[in-house]
């Protein structure tokens, strides 16, 4: 009988307990080898390739693996490196490879941004004057190491050339096709070494192929693919999607490749299948298995999908594989011992996610009754925790639905209500919310976590904090201070605690970037509004001045987007819920006199569906929850949100929609750009720009701080107009705070008082 294969795309590089991030500290902080490091480095991979094989993974992905990132990786494979990091030509040092992804004393690091709609970061390829070459094949590396090591049949992945030169920056688009051709023959020579050493399949990712690409790059892609297959005839190439259903589907699935991997999980390539049928010489590696979530997956459901799609592809030109890399999934449940079993048998990390992939391969090769035992206990997880207590709506909970979500008046009448209750100066000066978490903040933190501090005496020590920046601030002369965010670790893992429905694991950490792992919040059942969250340390702030201090709270939407979400109902119910939840501590927070109320929503933007007509709904769902949460306040109460970026002259609609009385933004480092944005687009609110870059330890001077003001007062009327740094400062020291926040205040009263700004 036809066989079908297993696959995996990508596992988790981190390690159980991220021992991955400390050997990578331990090396950058000078307290161990290069040998050391690559020595503990390949044990964290050699037992990743190891579980996939005892799992019974046919197709196991080698090359995957990174000291850093996968994108910076194939930048030094084919010696592209900026500048300013040059070195000799030959092989990238590790010492190199570093620098660029984390900069020197005398050189700014590479860029790194967004991977698609994900939340792990990538260093951005620097293609200016590219003279690219191949430096070292670490594919053909890996391969032989896990053949010998562990006598696997590996799958080398690579990151194919398009995506990898759309990511890059540093050429104008109409140099593309040359660009291309200057790659096209080092990934030839890849493949051909990987070929002479006997390599079976090769997975190319390109992930681009989901967004949507032009006419032009279509035909671009098509002569690369072309070249690239007459080159290996011997390689079967697995051009490999994910994150979403391919764009030029019937184009994609027809160029000259092996096989064509595509998410079945997210978009609708289901329909593009039926509808288009897939080539009769080609294999489909079918991702059933959501890569990117936590929950275990109805098994006897996605045999069902597995047995739709069989029907249009013969099954031994099937592969079944998750619908991404796993490099987004905690590595494994077991290590969760603390949780709630109805919860915990309903999850479902990188490790029993291949568990999932090679039980549904079974049920489809042998009949459902192999695995009956298996379908049957997958199935009752998923109803335990369904019908549990967790998911039934408590009686107390509102109904989205039934809640205004528009603020009294217009913007133009409460703002002159609110101006007159807070008297604030023209310029009002303000931060963004977190100040300096020193270690001796997060020492405290651990100490009273592990029981070592009474909750008093952690609280104690908090509100010492809080009075000694409050002092700090007003000292500065700041207008509106904030509490300063010491009792929180992370601005949605310190929600997560305390929401209903929401619950935080001890290991659950994926890569964010770098050696940074994060670990996002589960919602896993109905979320509601438990008791207050913040209220304490904004009213015992509030208490100790006469200045307005500003409430502080993370938005539905980064909740929502920076956190594992409950598969078995619609995203944006789960959003409202958070919503409804964060408009009671609004409410607590006015009931309790905090008169402005900040509510963060960095990611708003990064949550972008990657196919733009998918943007409006999106937009209008995410517009819509951020009023939910914030338009029940009085006219006098003033909100506030901030984002971390500026570039969103394409989601200005949506971000003036929000409603929100100010809204700050990061500047600094893209002044030319936010401007355009503004000449371009009537904004009718009140904006503070992010006046100084809070990034770097650097102390700006009083003249760049002056300059930035002004620039941006020739666009945005005075009147309307807030100063403030670029982002939370909790990763800065408390010196160099505080010297930045002095100059920055003393800018604001320079141009306040030579009145260097038009009047309106
Ligand atoms: N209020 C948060 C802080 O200041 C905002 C962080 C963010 O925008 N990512 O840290
Ligand atoms: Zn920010």
């Amino acid at each position: 009988m036809a066989k079908i294969r297993s696959s995996n795309l990508g596992y988790p590089r981190i390690g159980k307990k991220r021992e991955w991030k400390k050997a990578l500290e331990k090396f950058w902080s000078g307290e161990s080898t290069e040998a050391e490091l690559l020595k503990e480095t390949k044990k964290i991979r050699l037992e990743g390739l190891r579980k996939q094989q005892e799992k019974g993974i046919d197709l196991i992905p080698v090359g995957d693996f990174s000291l850093y990132d996968q994108v910076l990786d194939t930048s030094v494979m084919f010696g592209i490196v900026p500048k300013r990091f040059q070195n000799n030509g030959g092989k990238t040092s590790l010492e190199t490879y570093f620098s660029i992804a984390r900069g020197t004393k005398d050189a700014v690091a590479s860029e790194m941004t967004k991977w698609f709609n994900t939340n792990y970061h990538y260093i951005v390829p620097e293609f200016d004057d590219a003279k690219p070459f191949l430096a070292e094949n670490r594919l053909l590396t890996f391969y032989k190491e896990a053949k010998e090591e562990l006598g696997i049949e590996g799958k080398p992945v690579i990151l194919g050339p398009i995506t990898f030169l759309k990511l890059g920056k540093g050429y104008k688009q109409a140099e593309f096709p040359q660009l291309l051709q200057a790659f096209l023959p080092l990934y030839i020579q890849v493949l051909q070494e990987l070929q002479e050493a006997g390599v079976n399949w090769v997975q190319i990712d390109e992930p681009i192929f989901v967004t949507d690409l032009s006419q032009k790059d279509l035909l671009e892609i098509k002569q690369a693919y072309e070249a690239i297959a007459k080159a290996v005839p011997e390689i079967k190439i697995i051009l490999q999607t994910y994150f979403e259903s391919i764009s030029s589907y019937e184009y994609i699935v027809n160029l000259p490749v092996a096989g064509v991997g595509i998410d079945f999980v997210h978009g609708d390539s289901l329909n593009d299948l039926c509808e288009y049928g897939f080539p009769k010489d080609k294999v489909l590696a079918a991702g059933v298995i959501d890569g990117r979530n936590v929950w275990r997956q109805d098994l006897e459901s996605k045999l069902g999908l597995v047995e739709t799609i069989g029907q249009l592809v013969d099954k031994d030109r099937l592969i079944i594989q998750p619908s991404c890399s796993l490099l987004h999934a905690p590595v494994t449940k077991k290590t969760e011992t603390t949780l709630d079993p109805i919860i915990k048998d309903a999850l479902s990390f990188a490790d029993e996610k291949l568990e999932e992939i090679v039980l549904i391969v079974k049920g489809v090769q042998n009949g459902k009754e192999s695995i009956a035992d298996k379908l049957e206990e997958s199935k009752r997880a998923i109803e335990v925790l369904n019908n549990s207590k967790y998911r039934t709506k408590t009686a107390g909970q509102m109904n989205a639905d039934a809640l205004n979500a528009d603020r009294e008046l217009p913007f133009a009448k409460r703002i002159s209500i609110q101006k007159e209750i807070l008297g604030l100066p023209l310029l009002p000066t303000t931060t963004i919310g977190s100040l300096p978490q020193t270690t001796e903040v997060r020492k405290q933190r651990l100490k009273w976590r592990k029981g070592d501090l009474s909750d008093r005496e952690y609280e104690q020590y908090i509100e010492n904090e809080i009075e000694k920046w409050i002092r700090i601030q007003e000292e500065i002369g700041i207008d509106v201070l904030v509490h300063g965010e010491f009792e929180r670790t992370d601005m949605v893992e310190f929600f997560g605690e305390k929401l209903n429905g929401f619950l935080v694991t001890k290991f659950g950490w994926v890569q964010s970037y770098g050696s940074r792992c994060v670990k996002p919040p589960l919602i896993f059942g109905e979320v509601s509004f438990d008791k207050p969250m913040t209220v304490k340390e904004s009213v015992y702030a509030q208490s100790l001045t006469s200045k307005r201090v500003k409430g502080m709270l993370t938005g539905p939407i980064t909740m929502l987007n920076w956190s594992f979400v409950r598969d078995d109902i619609p995203r944006v119910d789960v959003l409202n819920q958070i919503a409804v939840a964060l408009r009671k501590e609004v409410e607590e927070l006015e009931r309790n006199d905090i008169k402005i109320i900040q509510v963060d929503e960095p990611a708003l933007r990064e949550g972008l569906p990657l196919k733009r007509d998918k943007w409006d709904e999106y937009l209008n769902e995410a517009v819509h929850a951020f009023k939910l949460s914030t338009a029940s306040v009085e006219n006098s109460t003033q909100i506030h949100t901030h984002m971390c970026y500026s570039s969103f002259g394409d989601i200005f609609h949506a971000i003036s929609g929000l409603d929100a009385d100010v809204i700050s933004i990061e500047t600094s480092r893209s002044h030319g750009e936010l401007i355009t944005t503004f000449e371009e687009n009537t904004y009718d609110k009140e904006i503070g720009l992010g006046v100084y870059d809070i990034h770097s330890p650097r102390i700006p001077g009083k003249k760049e701080v002056t300059e930035n003001i002004k620039r941006a007062l020739k666009t945005i009327p005075a009147n309307r107009f807030w100063i403030n740094p670029d982002c939370g400062l909790k990763t800065r020291q408390e010196p160099e705070t505080i010297a930045a926040l002095k100059i920055m205040v003393e800018a604001a009263k320079e141009v306040r008082n030579a009145q260097l700004y038009v009047q309106n």
